[in-house]
């Protein structure tokens, strides 16, 4: 890299890194990557536990739909170790709260409910975009009462559970119908959910792409690790960012890749201050908090073969550590289970202790068990929340957010552009979002550098 390099990438994670690949594709090789932490990949985040690798933040790829899925590509050609995930087996595997299975026809019959109410809401959230001007859009929620059917009983919440808010991390009453539905991760790449279990992590496609331009993930000065950027000083003669350890690195155009719930905190603070369009769409987007819990016990003592990977747990406070997955297929004889609690229950469990967590985790597992269950040897409790450097896990689109404030939570201003998993329009939430969306902002940027069409720079943009 240069003394002054022309575009300054804030943040090494999927969206970065592809915009990174994109500029450099196109020719523009003087970049500077800034990454906070001494990794990249971001939230495709890996790490070990009890001997096993397993995926603190994203874990499935999507496949077998009509259109191609680049991360999957990506997947494929580095051999990352995938299972297909078969989720059919929870109607036989949903627990009452007390203990004790449903019987199978009972929860078919309210799956069968839910699978109605997705596809309504679907055709009802099309309709809505074709026929129903001036943006109006209602909650999940509001969807579901429209086809009458609006989940009530414990156990058609925990479906219900299992049809949004294990998707979305968030309940239907807060999430947008219209740009959540159809569900376009599915349609277009496909409903085959692969789950990722490999000792080299998911992280190895970000780094597969990183290293189509960077020598060396370590050593390419076009990439600094350990650098956290705590200040973006813009005007129309370029960028300067100041970096917590004092070091100040100078360029024509910044690319801003974290995540909307960092962007809503002071980490980075902007000068002068972000003009208030680009601050209210800041704010009022939403980053939800999604935590898989992992316990590591010397024995199993839960259902294991075939059509047992998934168990539900039902309880009257929607969201109560409701769904489990066990690892056999992937890591046979690890012991290992996880399960998932996502927004509030996130929020809560991040501020417990492991401990508490735990206690609040075996009390469930012996009403499905037994009391007579071993403790767990290991347990971990990822705190996506309090991370200074993620506030959360992804972005999820609010019900009455319109088209025009999204638009702008990715708009430029001046000098510095924005990308991310956030501002995907189709993908929202997930790693191909991030890949995508990495690719649109460089080849935005692209726009400007070489045509002097540079958005940044409308009138309402400063
Ligand atoms: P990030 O990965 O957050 O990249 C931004 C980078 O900026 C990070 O490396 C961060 O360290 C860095 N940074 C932050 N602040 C600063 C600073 N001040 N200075 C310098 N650098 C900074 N997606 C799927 O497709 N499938 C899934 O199954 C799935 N499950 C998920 C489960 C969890 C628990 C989580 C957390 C995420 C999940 N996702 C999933 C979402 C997916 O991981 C993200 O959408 C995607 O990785 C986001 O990429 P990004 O580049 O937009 O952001």
């Amino acid at each position: 890299a240069s003394q002054t390099p022309t575009v300054i990438i804030i943040g090494a994670g999927m969206s970065g890194i592809s915009a990174a690949k994109t500029l450099q594709d196109a020719g523009i090789r003087d970049i500077l990557i800034l990454e906070a932490t001494d990794r990249i990949g971001g939230r495709v985040m890996k790490t070990q536990f009890s001997g096993y690798a397993v995926e603190m933040g994203a874990n499935w790829l999507f496949g077998g739909g009509p259109v191609h899925n680049p991360v999957l590509e990506m997947a494929k050609k580095v051999k990352l170790k995938t299972s297909l995930n078969d989720y059919d087996n929870l109607t036989s595997n949903t627990y009452k709260q007390d203990g004790g299975l449903y019987p199978k026809k009972l929860v078919e019959a309210v799956d069968k409910v839910a699978v109605a109410r997705d596809d309504f809401c679907a055709e009802f959230s099309t309709l809505l975009t074709k026929k129903v001007k001036n943006d109006v859009d209602i909650s999940i929620l509001a969807g579901q009462r429209l086809f009458k059917q609006e989940p009530k009983t414990p156990l058609e919440m925990v479906i219900d559970y299992y049809h949004n808010d294990y998707e979305d991390g968030e309940p239907p009453k807060v999430t947008s119908l219209k740009h959540t539905y159809p569900r376009n991760e599915f349609v277009d790449h496909g409903e085959d959910p692969y789950f990722v279990a490999d000792p080299r992590g998911f992280e190895i496609v970000v780094q597969y792409l990183a290293k189509q331009f960077l020598s060396s993930l370590k050593s390419d000065p076009r990439l600094k690790l350990n650098k956290v950027v705590r200040e973006i000083i813009y005007s129309k003669n370029g960028v300067a960012v100041k970096t917590e350890d004092g070091s100040i690195y100078k360029a024509k155009y910044a690319i801003v890749s974290v995540s909307v719930g960092v962007l809503q905190t002071d980490l980075i603070d902007f000068r002068p201050k972000l003009p208030l369009w680009k601050r209210l769409a800041i704010s009022d987007f939403s980053m939800t908090i999604y935590t898989k819990i992992f316990l590591k016990f010397p024995y199993k003592f839960w259902p294991s073969g075939p059509g047992t990977e998934f168990f539900l747990y039902t309880h009257v406070r929607r969201g109560y550590y409701p769904l489990w997955q066990h690892l056999e297929n992937e890591y046979p004889g690890s012991n290992i289970l996880f399960v998932t609690v996502t927004a509030e229950e996130s929020r809560r469990v991040e501020q417990l202790s492991d401990q508490e967590v735990e206690a609040e985790v075996m009390v469930v597992l012996k009403t499905l068990f037994g009391n007579n269950i071993p403790k767990p040897e290991d347990i971990l409790v990822p705190r996506w929340g309090l991370n200074r450097f993620y506030k959360g896990s992804y972005s999820n689109w609010p019900d009455k957010y319109n088209q025009n404030r999204h638009d702008q939570l990715g708009d430029p201003v001046g000098p510095v552009y924005f990308t991310g998993e956030h501002n995907s329009n189709k993908y929202i939430g997930y790693v191909t979002g991030a890949y995508f969306t990495g690719i649109d902002t460089a080849n935005d940027l692209l726009g400007c550098i070489k045509n002097q069409t540079c958005r940044g720079y409308n009138s309402q943009h400063m």
